[in-house]
């Protein structure tokens, strides 16, 4: 449901109306009145396709938290400049988002209240390059993995797969710098990135790696270049606004076949787990795999939990088995989904020790593909691990009426005891708090990070707070027990953080000193990832 929230004037702290009036009358003769709107209409929460670029569509807090006093659309790295040595003139703080897709980690939204959002996407949204031979591109802020892959099929580089998050509607170069992960081996994506181009948070540009070469050829092919490795800093981070992002492209590998197994018991998941290391490790298992957890089979089906269970708090296990043994996948606790790449006799080799090694856990089932109905979710599952963007994944939200979803996302190595600690951990919070646990472990080639969507009404404020706590439970749970989150929503960042605290804070000490010497005025993205530049820090912006 489409909601039309009643709005409070939104302007950045320490302005007055009318100063920061006149201030975006002059943004708007160096951008064009059209690119700089002010927002003083109702928030209106659209859904993914047309979501709002001034707030979060899901929000967590009060509606009024997390709002843009102004948007404004630039269309070169030299109107980016622009905007930025105007925010130092005001000290108005600015935060730029690519599509401001960033569904369960905080949207569109800036981190401060009435921050002027910075919309890239919209006018750059150029593919400035697809090479054919390198496997490479070169991308501005508003490329989705849509379009990326569009554009690579109209070419007709059949040679060439992308690899695209759950959701193709997200930017390329957004998604990356949030360290975001999809599902082909190039799952990855900061780790197959190669050369930023940046403006700086006092208006200087900068390319990375060979990119600082003038007339070098080597931008999107060797991400290193020459001296400290600055590509980092640029990530999760607010030392600077991306403007140019080279992506790597992956070699079509000659057929694919994707495989599911379903294990019976919630006790599997540590055995399963201690099995897909070595293979994971070993490249047996290719891709970004994951294990997730039955109540998922079930609210992928995108019905609302009330078609099962009218009653509150989580909904019982037993009702949740019954359905599923009405599903063509039948009975089971976790599902594995994974990819096999290559030409038939190279997918045969690694499928039979990957069936061999699944079925030293009693009662594992391997299921046939054939026996699965087009709308089976197993099929986006297919899509996805094969590079071909796709919506499907969004039906879990409808679990719940006015669905919204936020993340906890904590790490670990690929090991049993891990995840039945993880597992463990959050299914007892879920429980006091009364929300459906709805657990995913993806697999990556050394860690898992464990997924955990917590569903709630976003119109609901007590279901809101409740989401809410639970995860600020979690995340101090987990870092006791030695476990960081690998990303996190925009009003958890000065927590999770904060978990980070190894020899007194070193990290964010060192942050912080890079945070005053590249923005002296602290106007880009103050408190994204905790960082609060020397103008906020130790005023009371944490929460
Ligand atoms: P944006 O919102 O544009 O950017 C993300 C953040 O990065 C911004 O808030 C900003 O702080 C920063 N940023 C963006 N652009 C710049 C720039 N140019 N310079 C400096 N900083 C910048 N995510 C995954 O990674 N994998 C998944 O499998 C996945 N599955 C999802 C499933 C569902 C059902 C939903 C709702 C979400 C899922 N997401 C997933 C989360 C999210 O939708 C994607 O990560 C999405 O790509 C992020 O939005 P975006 O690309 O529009 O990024």
């Amino acid at each position: 449901e489409t909601k039309t929230r009643e709005r409070l004037p939104a302007i950045p702290q320490g302005i007055d109306k009318s100063t920061f009036i006149k201030a975006l009358d002059e943004l708007g003769d160096q951008l064009g009145t059209d690119n700089v709107e002010v927002n003083e209409k109702p928030l209106v929460d659209g859904w993914y396709m047309e979501h709002p670029n001034t707030h979060d569509m899901m929000p967590i807090l009060d509606d009024e938290e997390l709002v843009a006093s102004a948007v404004v659309y630039p269309s070169s790295t030299e109107e980016v400049q622009r905007i930025v040595l105007w925010a130092n003139k005001y000290s108005i703080p600015i935060f730029p988002i690519s599509m401001g897709r960033n569904l369960g980690y905080g949207g569109a939204a800036p981190r401060v209240r009435g921050s002027v959002v910075i919309d890239l996407g919209k006018r750059m949204n150029k593919i400035l390059d697809i090479n054919p031979n390198d496997y490479t591109c070169l991308v501005e802020p508003g490329v989705s993995f849509y379009a990326l892959y569009e554009a690579i099929q109209a070419k007709g580089y059949d040679h060439m797969w992308i690899d695209t998050p759950d959701l193709g509607g997200g930017s390329v170069i957004g998604n990356t710098l949030d360290r975001g992960v999809g599902y082909t081996p190039y799952g990855d994506h900061w780790a197959c990135h190669s050369g930023l181009e940046v403006v700086l948070p006092t208006g200087e540009v900068i390319r990375t790696g060979m990119g600082a070469l003038p007339g070098n050829n080597t931008w999107q092919t060797f991400p290193y270049g020459f001296g400290p490795y600055s590509d980092g800093i640029f990530s999760q981070s607010n030392f600077g606004i991306v403007t140019k992002m080279g992506m790597t492209l992956m070699p079509n590998p000659g057929g694919y076949e994707s495989f599911m197994y379903a294990f019976q018991k919630e006790g599997d998941l540590e055995a399963l787990i201690e099995i897909i290391r070595p293979l994971r490790i070993g490249n047996i298992l290719e891709n970004v795999a994951q294990v997730r957890h039955a109540i998922q089979t079930l609210a992928v089906k995108g019905l609302p939990r009330t078609k099962y269970f009218s009653g509150d708090g989580p909904i019982p296990e037993e009702i949740v088995r019954e359905q599923l043994r009405k599903m063509p996948i039948g009975d089971h606790t976790w599902l594995y989904y994974g990819m096999s790449y290559g030409p038939p006799h190279i997918r045969k080799y690694k499928l039979d020790i990957i069936d061999q090694e699944f079925k030293k856990i009693p009662g594992a089932r391997k299921i046939d593909p054939s026996t699965l109905p087009e709308d089976e979710y197993f099929w986006s599952r297919d899509r996805i691990a094969a590079g071909v963007p796709d919506l499907v994944e969004l039906l879990w939200v409808n679990w719940v009426p006015n669905g919204a979803h936020v993340a906890f996302s904590p790490v670990s190595p690929i090991r049993g005891a891990d995840a039945m600690k993880l597992f463990n951990l959050g299914k007892r919070r879920h429980d006091e708090f009364g929300i459906d646990f709805l657990p995913a472990f993806c697999v990556g080639l050394r860690e898992m990070h464990l997924i955990v969507e917590i569903v709630y009404d976003k119109n609901d404020p007590v279901k809101r707070k409740a989401a809410n706590d639970c995860l600020r439970e979690m995340i101090d749970d987990a870092a006791k027990e030695g476990y960081g989150e690998y990303r996190t929503h925009l009003v958890l960042m000065d927590q999770v953080a904060g978990t980070y605290s190894w020899n007194d804070g070193a990290l964010m000490k060192f942050n912080e000193r890079l945070k005053d010497a590249l923005d002296p005025n602290g106007i880009l993205a103050p408190g994204k990832s905790g960082i609060w530049p020397a103008r906020y820090r130790g005023r009371g912006w944490e929460m």
